[in-house]
């Protein structure tokens, strides 16, 4: 960045854009220190079967900033990318995971669980994140059964063959994978063929309005039926009314995630939901 700004002097002492910089660089710095003074914490999201049985949880990741409180990820990943230390804070939240995975598997009322880990376009692109990936497994003793890497589109934009063959090394452990945030990115339906996927994970931007805008509608039941084509599962986030739930439910989506269930919640939280299960409605 300061080879850039450097090319650039006009721009390097625009005050709006040094104020920029100076708000960059004071996050990059709150971030390293974040990672280590350990402020990260896990939410856990529920991910529901059709009958309403929780089938296990995304993990979605928090800053508990000391002075700014609770910081959500899209005002952290995104400069977490930008610097590279989505690296080592995507390792530590892979290993959390695959830590729960473990003490969960013992416990019958949780041995079924997945958990769905997001990972970084950049954090894939590494070299030797295979290797990564299964030494995680292999120190907590998680069963790669459980786990599911939610990846997003962004990463059909270079080197396929690379993407697909790292997904089919983890594929041949076990590793499941889903499709993050499906259809706001650029995916070729050749591509989407090529992919050793388990599931697409229908963007929330299409449910919200799913009841009243036949665009969204429409959208959500192509994305149902190209699941089903492709014989890939289909889950749908965002999911915050029963009316919502039964529409996706009538076009043929089998699983479910979003408000209406459970927020993300803190793990306590998350396995008191898991001992008392999910209140279905009458009829389900
Ligand atoms: P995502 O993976 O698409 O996660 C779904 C987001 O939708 C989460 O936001 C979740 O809290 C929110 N959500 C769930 N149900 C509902 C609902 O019913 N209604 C609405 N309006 N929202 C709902 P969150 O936790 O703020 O995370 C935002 C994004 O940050 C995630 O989107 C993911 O892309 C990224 N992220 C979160 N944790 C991690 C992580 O550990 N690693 C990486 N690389 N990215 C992460
Ligand atoms: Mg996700
Ligand atoms: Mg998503
Ligand atoms: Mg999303």
């Amino acid at each position: 960045r300061a080879k850039a700004a450097s090319r650039n002097t006009v721009r390097f002492f625009d005050p709006a854009m040094e104020s920029v910089m100076m708000v960059r660089a004071a996050l990059e710095r709150d971030l390293r220190q974040a990672l280590e003074e350990h402020q990260f914490v896990l939410h856990y999201q529920a991910q529901v079967a059709g009958d309403y049985h929780l089938t296990g949880a995304e993990v979605l990741v928090r800053w508990q900033h000391p002075q700014r409180g609770m910081v959500w990820p899209d005002d952290f990943i995104p400069a977490a990318e930008e610097t590279g230390l989505i690296l080592p804070l995507g390792h530590w939240v892979l290993q959390t995971a695959c830590t729960q995975l473990t003490i969960w598997a013992a416990r019958p009322e949780t041995a079924d669980l997945t958990v769905a880990v997001n990972v970084s376009a950049q954090q894939f692109r590494q070299p030797d994140f295979v290797a990564q990936v299964l030494a995680v497994l292999a120190a907590t003793g998680a069963n790669p059964q459980r786990l599911k890497l939610e990846l997003t589109e962004s990463l059909l934009v270079s080197n396929v063959q690379d993407l697909i063959e790292k997904m089919a090394a983890l594929k041949a452990k076990g590793v499941g994978f889903s499709l993050d945030d499906f259809g706001t990115g650029f995916s070729s339906l050749s591509y989407l063929k090529r992919l050793p996927l388990d599931q697409l994970k229908i963007d929330k931007s299409f449910v919200r309005d799913v009841l009243t805008d036949p665009n969204d509608a429409a959208i959500a039941k192509t994305i149902i039926a190209l699941a089903q084509s492709l014989a890939l599962g289909v889950i749908a986030e965002g999911v915050e009314t029963s009316a919502q739930r039964d529409f996706l439910a009538q076009a043929g989506c089998q699983a479910y995630q979003g408000y209406f269930f459970s927020r993300p919640v803190p793990l306590e939280d998350f396995e008191q939901l898991c001992a008392a299960g999910l209140r279905a409605p009458a009829g389900v």
